[in-house]
């Protein structure tokens, strides 16, 4: 990738990360929209208020983990420039609309959905599951 490509994905980590820090870890609150209002009272209220932990502990192991893809695309755009932008499997050009909305990203599209795959078979399309 050429030099002033890998700038402007430099940028957009470094934004990235500076947002992800500024957010910080998610309270984990009472209730969010969407789920029933409550009228109930504490020992209907416990299984809520464990699934929001859940849910708000997904989402900080998700943040640490965006945090850490963000580092090391850093660590990559420093160490390998002219590899930044291709993929890591197949050494094909990852796409730049991809590059863009997620910099740190080191596979195309095929390789990681192949990856993902293998990780966890079958288990692409449950995103929203809170295991
Ligand atoms: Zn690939």
């Amino acid at each position: 990738m050429d030099a002033r490509t890998n700038e402007r994905y430099r940028k957009r980590l470094l934004e990235l990360r500076e947002e992800l820090r500024r957010e910080g870890a998610v309270e984990i609150e009472p209730l969010r929209e969407g789920l029933e209002p409550t009228e109930k009272i504490d020992e209907d209220a416990a299984p809520l208020t464990e699934m929001n932990q859940v849910i708000a502990s997904n989402r900080n192991r998700l943040r640490t983990r965006r945090l850490q893809q963000i580092a090391e695309a850093l660590e990559r755009l420093d160490e390998e420039p002219d590899e930044f932008g291709l993929c890591e499997s197949c050494d094909e050009p990852i796409p730049p609309r991809r590059m863009e909305l997620q910099p740190w990203v080191h596979l195309c599209i095929t390789c990681q959905s192949e990856q993902e795959e293998q990780d966890a078979p079958g288990s692409r399309k449950h995103l929203t599951d809170y295991r």
